[in-house]
Order: C-alpha cells, then sequence, then structure tokens
C-alpha cells in the first residue's frame, strides 16, 4: 500500500498532489491518501477520482493550519499503524518539508524531487539535482521509502474512481511539533486574481524591465490575457516586485500554457522553475541570450517597445 500526502490551503487542494496521487498509482493499486487538519475532509470525492480508497484525516486542536512538524508527527504515527511500502508527497516546498520532518521522526532517508521510483530492496529513484541539471541515479537503503514527486514529472490522471472511504484520526502531538506555524499571509495573487501557480500566462520579467514602473506594462499584458506577472530573482533582490512573482530555483516552479520571458537572460537557476512552460516567448535585445535556447518563438528588440506593441495588437484583435 502507498500513503501519499495530500496538501491542501485551508480545505483547498494542492493540484500537484494529484499528480503524486497518479505516481503512486503506478506503484500500487492499493492507495491511501492522507490530509492534515479537519478542513481538508473536503478533498473525499477528488482523491477518490484520483485512485484513493481511503483518506485518512488528521484533526487535532493544534492543528489549525500549516504546521509542517505537526504533519510530519501525525504522519509518522499513521507509518506506524499502517505500515505502507512509500510515503509520497508533491515535489513542492510545503510537501518536501513535511516527508522531511517525518524522514527525520522515523530517523531514515528520504529522496525528494523523483522523477522515476522503482520500490525494491534497495529502493530505486531518479531524482533532479543542482535546479534540474542533474538527474541523479539513486538507490534508497529503508524499508519504508519516503519520497516526493518531482513537480511536472507525471501527468495528473483521474480514473474517475468513487468518493474515499474518510477515516480521522487524532495524532498525539508533543508541544514542540507546533512551534512552527503560520502567523500572517500576505496575498500572492495577481490584481485578476490569478496565482503564478495556478496561471495559464505568465508575463515575467528581468532586470531589463529596469525598475518596479517598468512592470506595469508587463501587468497589463498579463491582464489582457487572463494571466499574472511573474519575474526573475534580480527583480525580487532589488525589490521590483514581491518575493511571491520569482520564478525559479529558489522560487515558483511553474508549468503554464504561454510563459512570456522579457529581459530575462535565462539563468539555469531561472530555467530550472519555467522550463515545463508549453509554449515559451523570449523578448531580448541580446540575440545570444542563452534563454533562446529554451524559445519557441523570439524577438530580439527592446522589451519597453514590444511589450506595448503586443498588447495594442492583442486589444484590437480582441475587439
Ligand atoms: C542559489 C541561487 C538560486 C537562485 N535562484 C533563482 C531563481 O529562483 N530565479 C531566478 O530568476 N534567478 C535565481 N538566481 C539568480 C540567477 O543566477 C540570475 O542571477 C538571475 O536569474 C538573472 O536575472 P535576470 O535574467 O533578470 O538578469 P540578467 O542576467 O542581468 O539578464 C537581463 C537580460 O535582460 C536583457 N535586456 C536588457 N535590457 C533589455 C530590454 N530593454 N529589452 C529586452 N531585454 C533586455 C539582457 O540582454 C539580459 O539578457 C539564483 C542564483 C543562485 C546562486
Amino acid at each position: 500500500m502507498i500513503l501519499v500526502l495530500v496538501d491542501h490551503d485551508r480545505g483547498e487542494i494542492d493540484p500537484l498532489s494529484l499528480r503524486a496521487l497518479t505516481a503512486a498509482r503506478k506503484l500500487s493499486q492499493e492507495i491511501h491518501a492522507v490530509v492534515i487538519g479537519s478542513d481538508g475532509a473536503g478533498v473525499l470525492n477528488i482523491v477518490g477520482e484520483y485512485g484513493a480508497q481511503i483518506l485518512h484525516v488528521a484533526s487535532h486542536a493544534a492543528i489549525t493550519d500549516y504546521t509542517p512538524m505537526a504533519s510530519g508527527r501525525a504522519l509518522s504515527e499513521l507509518v506506524e499503524k499502517l505500515k505502507p511500502a512509500a510515503v509520497l508527497a508533491a515535489g513542492s516546498p510545503r510537501g518536501n518539508e513535511q516527508l522531511a520532518h517525518l524522514a527525520a521522526f522515523m530517523d531514515i532517508p528520504m529522496a525528494a524531487e523523483c522523477s522515476e521510483i522503482t520500490l525494491g530492496s534497495p529502493h530505486h529513484v531518479l531524482r533532479a539535482r543542482w535546479a534540474g541539471n542533474l538527474i541523479e541515479s539513486a538507490h534508497v537503503h529503508s524499508e519504508l521509502l519516503i519520497a516526493t514527486v518531482l513537480s511536472f514529472s507525471t501527468e495528473p490522471q483521474s480514473i474517475n474512481g468513487p468518493a474515499a472511504t474518510l477515516a480521522q484520526f487524532q495524532p498525539e502531538l508533543e508541544p514542540a511539533d507546533t512551534v512552527v506555524k503560520i502567523l500572517s499571509r500576505s496575498s500572492g495573487e495577481s490584481k485578476g486574481g490569478v496565482t503564478l501557480i495556478d496561471a495559464k500566462v505568465i508575463v515575467s520579467g528581468g532586470r531589463g524591465v529596469g525598475g518596479a514602473e517598468g512592470f506595469a506594462n508587463l501587468e497589463e499584458l498579463a491582464t489582457l490575457l487572463g494571466g499574472t506577472v511573474g519575474c526573475s530573482r534580480v527583480v525580487t533582490s532589488s525589490g521590483w516586485r514581491p518575493h511571491a512573482e520569482q520564478v525559479g530555483q529558489t522560487g515558483t516552479k511553474v508549468a503554464p500554457d504561454l510563459y512570456i520571458a522579457a529581459g530575462i537572460s535565462g539563468a539555469m537557476q531561472h530555467i530550472a522553475g519555467m522550463k515545463n512552460s508549453k509554449t515559451i516567448v523570449v523578448i531580448n535585445t541580446d540575440p545570444e541570450a542563452p534563454i533562446l535556447r529554451y524559445a519557441d518563438y523570439a524577438i530580439i528588440g527592446d522589451l519597453h517597445q514590444v511589450i506595448p506593441a503586443l498588447t495594442s495588437a492583442i486589444r484590437q484583435a480582441k475587439e
């Protein structure tokens, strides 16, 4: 049996968890899902559709929001009870963090960001290292495999299964398990209400934008296309845009239908976050910019002229 941690944000499922459920089905027909926090119980139908037969819900008065160490503790108790062959989660920052706590509690290794998993003795995984520039082939020497599934390595596939059976349990937490918790939140949504991870279109800007005010043009284009704005790390480090909009190794990994990279050179740490985009359009003054290797379409020119021209052409076409 495979146990899959299904992550959620105040009851709203993380779509990457559906990829983890799909990956789990390649390993076993018997799938249990687990959500931490009672407001996750609403995902009963959807985890069933993706092949989970049982949904375990870990509820505790101290778990009112994301509490990663408490998740690790709850998972360790469930593992002791259910004895799964593997515990999987999405290879998101939260999935990696919660399973790392589980591995620490159980004192066994954890394999993060796996694109392929073969159960055995030892287990074998392929996993992304160095921002996806190196694929590591590794053996994991522990009876239980704890692993996260590389974002976008598996397409989510529903099998239209029936709703999972609900199994409530209350983990026994220690006070130290809830010291790391959310104190406040700031919105990661664009003006149009689209988050980076959900956006079908991302208009991303780099140092070439030249300053915070230069992003007004990118915002206008993104809104017109029903998308949102992203950026490189230079932009967040310069304080032009918030970190929530950073794409890359130390930002968000995205895979929209359309990624427009304007004034971004294509450092490997940026590419790691956007190379799975379905169509990549590059706007850059430098015909030798490394990002051109990943471009489906490229416009060699000044983004301050190209973006307003694109915006006006799209607006005219829409009218
Ligand atoms: C551990 C680590 C983690 C990192 N994580 C990330 C990460 O998550 N995300 C990330 O993005 N970076 C990350 N970086 C930083 C990364 O290495 C690069 O420094 C950064 O991505 C470069 O940003 P940029 O492309 O905006 O700037 P630059 O490399 O300076 O490129 C600017 C580009 O704009 C073009 N340009 C200039 N003016 C114009 C114009 N008017 N019109 C059109 N084009 C123009 C230039 O030709 C150039 O190609 C990380 C680095 C480290 C060491």
